[in-house]
């Protein structure tokens, strides 16, 4: 589960840059959690936020990825991790 807190975000981009399945944009200076179904819960955003603003739950994130990826042969738009 990811879950993000607005007030908490100071809007330095670092969770846009780090994440590889381009789950954040950028909203009115704020990062927002634009994709959610592609989170496979790696715990990158979490680690790289210096302002504690995102929380990782490990969950059936990944279970729903492989789903998605390996069995159904869907892709993510704009994956940049090394499963392409
Ligand atoms: S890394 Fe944290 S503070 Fe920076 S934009 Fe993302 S949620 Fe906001
Ligand atoms: S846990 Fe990983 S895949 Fe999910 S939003 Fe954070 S960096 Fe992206």
């Amino acid at each position: 589960m990811l879950e993000l807190d607005k007030d908490t975000c100071v809007g330095c981009q670092m969770c846009v840059k780090v994440c590889p399945h381009a789950v954040f944009e950028m909203h009115e200076k704020k990062a927002v959690i634009a994709h959610a179904d592609r989170c496979i819960e790696c715990g990158a955003c979490q680690l790289n936020c210096r302002y504690d603003a995102i929380k990782v739950t490990k969950g059936v994130g990944c279970l729903t990825v492989i789903i998605r990826q390996d069995i159904l042969k869907m892709k993510p738009e704009k994956c940049t991790c090394c499963c392409d």
